[in-house]
């Protein structure tokens, strides 16, 4: 039988041992479990790899721990828009949408963009125009709300500055989502979805819904996921530059992921980690910050869930 497997990841950043309590770390964890179990099943059913990493993810964004969905940072307005993407690697269909709000399952949203559009990317007022149109319900701001995320936007509000969730030194929440999956039949798919940046403004957009720079999928090459700084990724076109590396230079989805956030991103500036996985089912979860909420399972039987280095 093909080796089928899925990864995800919470997001990366500033991720220190002995920051959080044994009580974070354990909801923390028993999030990504629950979003593994959730994704890996589907596999294991026979389900594709589109279907395990939208679903993966559509539990990370019911999760009030991750930026994404539920757990989706404030803006500059005290807003939030969210991003997400999802995109097949047998097709190369893709759907994105980006500052939409409102939003349970932002990733869903992105799929049905890629399977009931002629289009791959729709933004703000026209993709929350095409949400209405496919019958969705849309949560109030307490639906959204979270203490922590406001307290983190309430200390630069009133600044230029805009923040990485995953990057305060303090005790915090993090996390851009994600999810890679290839299943039975050897096809790989790549979901993100995040909430940005905290105290964003001018409509900003980061890297998880752009196809090619937070998010890829090609059968030919890999799957790929990233969090990080948007603004680099997006310049460092990073997702596709992984399977780049694959498909021109005949790196391993290993190397490749390593040269890319080891290397190539590192050289612009840009911080943050990726997940990807190949047709063969390999994994890869590099990162160049401290930590990065990840987890993977493959039907050998290897499973694991982490945080840090
Ligand atoms: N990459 C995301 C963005 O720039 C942030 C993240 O990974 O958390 O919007």
């Amino acid at each position: 039988m093909q080796k089928f497997s899925i990864a995800i990841h919470g997001g990366a950043g500033t991720l220190v041992k002995g920051m959080m309590t044994p009580k974070k770390e354990k909801a923390y964890k028993s999030a990504l479990q629950d979003a593994l179990n959730k994704g890996y099943t589907i596999l294991k059913d026979g389900g594709s790899a589109t279907k395990a990493v939208e679903q993966a993810v559509i539990v990370l964004e019911n999760s009030h721990l991750f930026n994404a969905g539920k757990g989706a940072v404030f803006t500059a307005k005290e807003t939030h828009e969210m991003d997400a993407s999802i995109m097949c690697g047998k097709t190369l269909n893709a759907g994105a949408v980006s500052l939409i709000s409102g939003i349970k399952n932002p990733i869903s949203l992105a799929k049905d963009v890629m399977e009931k559009s002629e289009h791959v990317f729709l933004a703000g007022k026209g993709a929350m125009e095409f949400a209405k149109e496919h019958n969705y319900q849309l949560e109030n701001e307490a639906y959204f709300y979270d203490e922590l995320r406001h307290d983190q936007w309430l200390e630069i509000r009133d600044t230029d500055s805009f923040q990485l969730d995953h990057s305060v030194k303090k005790d915090s929440k993090f996390g851009t989502v994600g999810a890679v999956a290839c299943d039975q039949n050897g096809n790989i798919a790549a979901a993100t979805s995040t909430g940005g940046m905290t105290n964003k403004k001018y409509g900003r957009v980061g890297d998880s819904p752009m196809i090619g720079a937070g998010n890829y999928a090609n059968n030919k090459t890999c799957a790929v996921s990233c969090t990080g700084s948007g603004e680099f990724f997006i310049r460092g076109v990073v997702a596709y530059d992984v399977s780049c590396l694959m498909e021109f230079k005949n790196l391993s989805v290993a190397d490749a992921s390593e040269e890319v956030i080891h290397k190539r991103i590192l050289e612009i500036g840009g911080d943050g980690g990726l997940i990807a996985v190949d047709k063969n089912g390999n994994i890869a979860m590099p990162f160049n910050t401290e930590g990065m909420y990840r987890a993977s399972k493959t039907s050998e039987g290897n499973e694991e869930i982490l945080i840090y280095k």
